[in-house]
């Protein structure tokens, strides 16, 4: 990992260099200081955007992450983090910390973040060994997904020597950039709705906004609204929110996140019930808040199919995007001279996403957003 980026507490005020993830003067997590004023490249459909400020090392590796749509629902006002790449937020801090990876990424297996760091660390061409605590075992999705990833290995047991974490101060250098996009996308923003956890997606927002705040692009933060299921604890991050930042936190229960999940996939949104509980609060506080939807609840994956070797129309398109520029499907098909149908080659590519082979990003054409999709290095 760099060594050379400055973290800063914002509980304490301490600032220094390292990489440990708490503050060694008082345990608070710490945060990466932008790498420089926020100068935003328009050009980019992604967090690359903003790439001024955040700290990507020597290579940058990106997936197309972030830049993420909003769209209303029911009047609420959401923010679709399911758009990235794997399907969730993270994808946001991948970026940056995958680029900063040396060597072997040592993790525990924690659903949608183990999943991400897993498909960037592939996408970079670095091994992974996720740990997985077989009394812990929810998110079967993920793990299926993450077992068929040619880079991944599954190790049982604790995990000696785990080097990256969920909430570690580069981690959260990508995830801040929610609130830039929130800025860019709705402008000064009456609040936002978080779904909270441990704490961390909300302290990484509320620093993004603290930078705006102090480059001079917004004159007040916005109210974070941090929502909770009505029986989990307040945590270390949420408490110092409410007291130093204002924060408000909204309890909901099961019933409220199960309707909420219900209204949300009616919408065409499967979220989990992390997300609902957000929305459940947002469509009862009024005001123009936004809400969070932090991934979302359906994953694909295709185990048995995916076993098997590739087909014929499947190594023509790898033959294709490897050491091309990203293409988008079309092209794709065009370049093939007739060989598939379109739909063919939608499917073939959507299957080649799924086993980590061809990644899938954005570009932008014109002034549209495209869907392109590009090899993955160490494709063998
Ligand atoms: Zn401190």
């Amino acid at each position: 990992m760099r060594v050379n980026v400055r973290f800063r507490c914002l509980r304490c005020g301490y600032v220094g260099l390292g990489n440990g993830p708490s503050c060694p003067r008082c345990g608070f997590p710490l945060i990466a200081e932008p790498r420089g004023v926020l100068r935003i490249d328009r050009e980019k459909p992604s967090i690359l955007r903003y790439a001024s400020a955040l700290n990507y090392g020597d290579r940058v590796v990106t997936l197309g992450e972030g830049f993420t749509r909003i769209r209303r629902v029911n009047g609420v006002l959401i923010k679709d983090e399911s758009r990235n790449p794997t399907g969730s937020f993270m994808d946001r801090g991948s970026s940056v910390l995958i680029s900063n990876a040396v060597g072997e990424i040592r993790v525990l297996f924690e659903e949608d973040f183990t999943l991400s760091i897993a498909t960037y660390a592939n996408a970079a061409g670095v091994s992974a060994k996720v740990y997985v605590n077989p009394d812990r075992v929810g998110a079967y999705a993920e793990l299926l997904r993450l077992s068929t990833m040619g880079n991944v290995t599954i190790e049982f047991g604790g995990g000696h020597g785990i080097n990256t974490f969920y909430g570690e101060p580069i981690f959260l250098d990508g995830v801040k950039t929610i609130a830039y996009e929130l800025y860019e996308q709705v402008g000064e923003v009456e609040g936002v709705v978080l779904p909270m956890e441990r704490g961390y997606l909300a302290l990484a927002v509320y620093e993004g906004f603290r930078e705006l705040r102090e480059w001079g692009f917004i004159g007040d933060l916005p109210r974070l609204i941090l929502v909770k299921h009505r029986a989990a604890q307040m945590t270390e991050i949420s408490d110092w929110l409410v007291r130093a930042a204002g924060a408000r936190v909204v309890d909901v229960s099961d019933e409220e996140t199960i309707r909420s999940m219900i209204e949300l996939a009616r919408s065409g949104m499967y979220v989990k019930p992390v997300s609902a509980m957000a929305y459940a609060a947002a469509s009862t506080l009024g005001g123009d808040y936004v809400v969070v939807i932090t991934g979302t609840g359906i994953k694909e994956y295709r185990v048995g199919r995916e076993l098997g070797g590739l087909t014929k129309l499947q190594e023509a398109i790898l033959g294709v995007l490897e050491g091309s520029r990203p293409l988008t499907a079309y092209e794709v098909w065009e370049r093939l001279g007739g060989v598939a149908t379109i739909q063919g080659v939608y499917k073939a590519l959507g299957s080649l996403v799924r086993r980590g082979l061809v990644s899938l990003g954005y570009e932008v054409r014109g002034n549209k957003k495209v869907r392109v999709y590009r090899s993955l290095s160490n494709y063998k």
